[in-house]
């Protein structure tokens, strides 16, 4: 996808009045929340810039040799970096192999692109090898850092890049365009609240597997406290390469979190999974809540290191376990 949300139609004017002005930067760090088209813009971006003859709008025309070439992944002058399949940082090599090659002068284009995304999965030597060419890339080059946790990027990084922020779009515009992605509209709706609102994502996670997944957390999540279900195999499930660990972990932080207002509110739910959840957890301590609200939000920033993800999901529904009542003894599930 290289397209122009309807949402980044400002920052796409005011990046194309730079270009026309000749004031385009070197180094662009475009930030955000995840799944709100950060890499999308950027790609149009590099299309853009590439492009021999743009389109009034500023877009690559789609035919040129530029053009052809970009669209089937092969053009030498563009640089994608992302983590390798299955890697969730980018490697010192990755990053070091980008800037050999971006010193060399361009080959079909007039300048050079390089996209790293995201930004904050580079260790500091990846990010320290990167810094002469943030400062002063040889020839005409625009370099894009794509980051959802900007905080997290060295200082000396942030610093030499020129900072484009991307909003989270309104329910409303997210809901429109997600609306005219998918087949049945009328899930849109929910699939949206599985993304907390950012429409990429929601638009990623509309695969039947991803919905089946949500669903049958849960009821895992129900079984687990009716004592029903076992955590070691909960946790080996969770684990599939298929799914993403981070957004389960998401998921039961919606759940807890709704519960816990809904504590303080004395207003049940009455849609599901969260009126089961909430019916078998009424009488839990808000304190234990917290306890294991704070203990998720830390295997949050876990799931995205290298950590043994099946390990990190079984220590935490056994506390989910013991939410509900007596703390169970974890080898009898064996
Ligand atoms: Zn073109």
């Amino acid at each position: 996808m290289d397209s122009i949300l309807p949402w980044q139609q400002q920052i796409w004017q005011g990046l194309q009045r730079r270009i026309e002005q000749q004031r385009m930067p070197h180094a662009l760090l475009l930030h955000g929340p995840k799944g709100t088209g950060k890499k999308s813009l950027s790609l149009a971006l590099a299309k853009s810039l590439l492009c021999e003859q743009r389109t009034k709008s500023g877009e690559g025309c789609g035919h040129c040799n530029s053009c052809r070439l970009f669209v089937a992944h092969t053009h030498t002058d563009l640089h994608l970096l992302e983590p390798e399949e299955g890697k969730s940082v980018l490697a010192v090599d990755q990053v070091r192999g980008m800037v050999e090659k971006f010193s060399y002068t361009p080959q079909i284009a007039n300048r050079k692109v390089a996209i790293i995304n995201p930004a904050e999965t580079m260790n500091s030597s990846a990010a320290n090898s990167l810094l002469k060419t943030l400062e002063e890339p040889s020839g005409e080059a625009v370099l894009m850092l794509i980051s959802h946790a900007p905080a997290s990027l060295l200082p000396t990084i942030r610093s030499r890049c020129q900072q484009l922020a991307f909003p989270q779009p309104s329910r409303t515009e997210a809901l429109a365009w997600l609306g005219g992605q998918l087949d049945d509209k009328s899930m849109a709706d929910t699939i949206l609240g599985m993304a907390e609102g950012a429409p990429l994502r929601a638009l990623a996670l509309s695969g039947e597997g991803q919905q089946a997944h949500y669903q049958q957390m849960a009821e895992e999540l129900v079984e687990l406290l009716q004592g029903r279900a076992n955590p070691i195999r909960v946790a080996y499930r969770w684990n599939s390469k298929k799914l993403d660990p981070t957004t389960t972990l998401r998921w039961l932080q919606q759940w807890v979190t709704t519960i816990i207002k809904q504590q303080f509110s004395n207003d049940p739910a009455t849609t599901e999974p969260v009126s089961s959840l909430f019916r078998l957890l009424q009488r839990v301590d808000r304190k234990r809540f917290f306890l294991f609200s704070d203990r998720l939000n830390q295997a949050i920033r876990l799931s995205t290191t290298p950590v043994n993800k099946e390990l990190l999901f079984e220590g935490l529904l056994l506390e989910w376990i013991r939410l509900a009542g007596d703390p169970l003894d974890a080898s009898s599930f064996r």
